[in-house]
């Protein structure tokens, strides 16, 4: 696991230094948009969705691009600010966007694991986060239609993560105390500009 851990963040560091200009000037585009850490939107529990209309599809739709352009694997709509339980997320390249609204926990296995996360809303992040390693969520796609997903791995992990986004729950109220203090420090030094972009592969 740790081993794992440590190949996956130095191809980060790989990845990341590879972008194109283009596909670094979309991403930074991108996350202007995303709300960071100190913004109250993102400590404070979201409504839930009542109206499924034209206008919901559209944010759906929008959603997904800048999460796309963001290079993010998740982005919940209270990192846009915009209070209400939507969170979209695709965890294979090549799947549909999955969208879910107003989710429920049908089940969290007892099975942990323990995987580093960052987050759009935490610039230069990347903590160790123990979770459910299977989950069944109910939710709503964005005509109104039930969704039941059941999500394992990765999915269940960002499934998860974008959850508490809609709580107003952080990965910093989910580590250690130890690594909250470096993340701390890790953001301090993102935001001032210091840390050119070493944001943690998966980031939601
Ligand atoms: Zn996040």
């Amino acid at each position: 696991m740790a081993e794992e851990q440590t190949v996956q963040s130095e191809a980060t560091e790989e990845r990341t230094e590879r972008l194109d200009p283009a596909t670094r000037a979309r991403r930074d585009a991108a996350l202007r948009h995303v709300r960071v850490y100190g913004d109250p939107s993102l400590r404070s529990r979201a409504r839930s969705i009542e109206v499924f209309d034209d206008a919901l599809a559209d944010e759906v739709k929008r959603m997904g691009r800048l999460m796309d352009d963001a290079l993010g694997i998740g982005l919940a709509a209270t990192q846009l600010g915009v209070m209400h339980r939507l969170l979209v997320y695709r965890v294979d390249p090549d799947a549909a966007l999955g969208v879910l609204i107003n989710p429920e926990f049908g089940y969290k296995s007892d099975e942990l694991e323990t995987m580093e996360e960052g987050c759009l809303s935490l610039p230069g992040v990347g903590v160790e986060v123990e979770r459910p390693l299977h989950v069944r969520v109910r939710a709503s796609d964005e005509t109104g239609a039930p969704v039941v997903v059941e999500a394992s791995g990765l999915e269940a992990r960002v499934i998860q993560h974008e959850i508490d986004h809609l709580d107003g729950v952080l990965i910093l109220d989910r580590t250690s105390r130890d690594q909250r203090k470096q993340a701390m420090r890790a953001m301090r030094e993102a935001m001032a500009g210091r840390q050119p972009d070493s944001s943690p592969a998966v980031s939601a």
